[in-house]
């Protein structure tokens, strides 16, 4: 599929606040610290630092701790100021901040995994560290004791993890594609469903609570919106990123979803309209508009003695037509492309320019992104990068 983005230059965008640049390797995680001018980072260069806005608008770091390992990932929780870093080797490591961000005291280390730890989620409710690794193994410890509580191997490694409290499921999204629902107790764990959309792996999940929706960031360049509450199994596809999607937060209270891409991308979608799910491909061995014979049908084209053609779809109404019947894109934001695709002629005249309003807004980072962070409290969102550079972003413009 050609996917091609055609921003209109935004009035609106978002606002670079600050740059933080003092790793010596790629920062894999770091997070806001909510009502604070702080950042916390855990780095490939083996550190953890907090960072701290300082008179004349600089971030330096109050902390600056290193590991004895490359710091995979991490998850910080404001209320208890409890932070859990992933690493290389496999190992958890957990610290308490002090409440001036200017003291790091480490609580606890446990080996959880064989291989790089590649998630790692604190559940204060829970007193649970729930952890990911390329041993492809899922597995929790108390927080507590530092004790395993069990663990459930997954099928690849993964990428993604997701936790509900109310129901205790955990979403495990992992390199096949693939996200698994796990039903945890205490020490065990049932399978519950396999939700399969993306053709790349997935790369980033996020669950909203209130809403009961899971969205699915892939490789292949779609989010994918789960749409558990619903009961109905709805799942709705958000076509807008031109590479893979790097990070997802959903904001509850204007009913947003950022998105990032590894391009650099930040789209902003508006989650408060209803989108329809894109049709099943059919199945047809003629064009369904001009009835043309496909390549492979043999015997129609021998008996009309006409040439075989190449077989499209249109992504509205999921027929099966050939190029000429096809010849016009469009984008249908309802359906969640938000770029040009493919439709038949007959589509293309009944999608009018209301039905074509974007339902999303674009943005360029300007740097590649590996992870992001948003806090809803103020507004500010976070991207890091290959370049190893933090970003602070204003978002006040484009989340309203
Ligand atoms: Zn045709
Ligand atoms: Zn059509």
């Amino acid at each position: 599929m050609a996917a091609e983005i055609h921003p209109k230059p935004q009035t609106r965008t978002p606002v670079l606040l600050s740059k933080i640049e003092a790793s010596q390797d790629v920062v894999n995680t770091a997070v806001i610290i909510p009502k604070e001018d702080g950042v916390i980072s855990v780095s490939e260069d083996r550190t953890v630092r907090v960072w701290l806005k300082r008179d004349g608008g600089q971030y330096w770091p109050s902390v600056h701790h290193t590991m004895p390992a490359p710091c995979s990932c991490m998850s910080f929780n404001p209320e208890t100021r409890r932070l859990s870093v992933g690493m290389d080797s496999g190992e958890v490591s957990e610290f308490i901040l002090s409440e001036d961000y200017n003291k790091m005291t480490p609580a606890l280390s446990y080996q959880a995994h064989q291989g790089r730890v590649t998630v790692v989620l604190f559940v204060l409710e829970m007193e649970w560290v729930l952890s990911t690794g390329q041993d492809k193994s899922f597995t929790w410890h108390c927080s507590e004791s530092g004790q395993q509580l069990g663990s459930y191997r997954t099928t690849s490694w993964v990428s993604g993890l997701q936790f509900d409290v109310e129901t205790r499921h955990a979403f495990v999204g992992d390199h096949s594609g693939q996200v698994t629902i796990l039903k945890l107790e205490q020490d065990s764990c049932n399978p519950v469903t396999t939700f399969k959309g993306h053709t790349g792996s997935v790369t980033a999940l996020c669950w909203d609570p209130v809403q009961r929706v899971l969205f699915s960031g892939s490789s292949d360049h779609s989010i994918i919106m789960w749409d558990i509450g619903g009961g109905k199994g709805t799942a709705i596809e958000l076509q807008g990123h031109n590479e893979k999607v790097q990070g997802l937060c959903y904001v509850p209270h204007t009913r947003q979803l950022i998105s990032c891409s590894s391009d650099g991308g930040i789209i902003v979608w508006n989650m408060d309209v209803t989108r329809q799910e894109t049709p099943e491909w059919l199945d047809s061995d003629s064009c369904q508009r001009c009835e043309q014979p496909f390549f492979w049908n043999f015997k129609q084209m021998w008996d009309s003695k006409r040439i075989g053609l190449r077989q499209h779809h249109c992504r509205k109404c999921g027929q099966a037509v050939c190029g000429k019947c096809s010849s016009k894109r469009s984008t249908i934001p309802l359906m969640g492309f938000e770029f040009e695709v493919r439709v038949c002629d007959c589509c293309h005249d009944s999608i009018t320019d209301e039905d074509r309003a974007p339902t999303a807004t674009f943005h360029d980072s300007k740097h590649s992104i590996v992870h992001v962070h948003f806090e809803p409290t103020r507004c500010r969102l976070l991207t890091s990068g290959p370049d190893k550079v933090i970003k602070l972003w204003d978002m006040t413009p484009v989340v309203s």
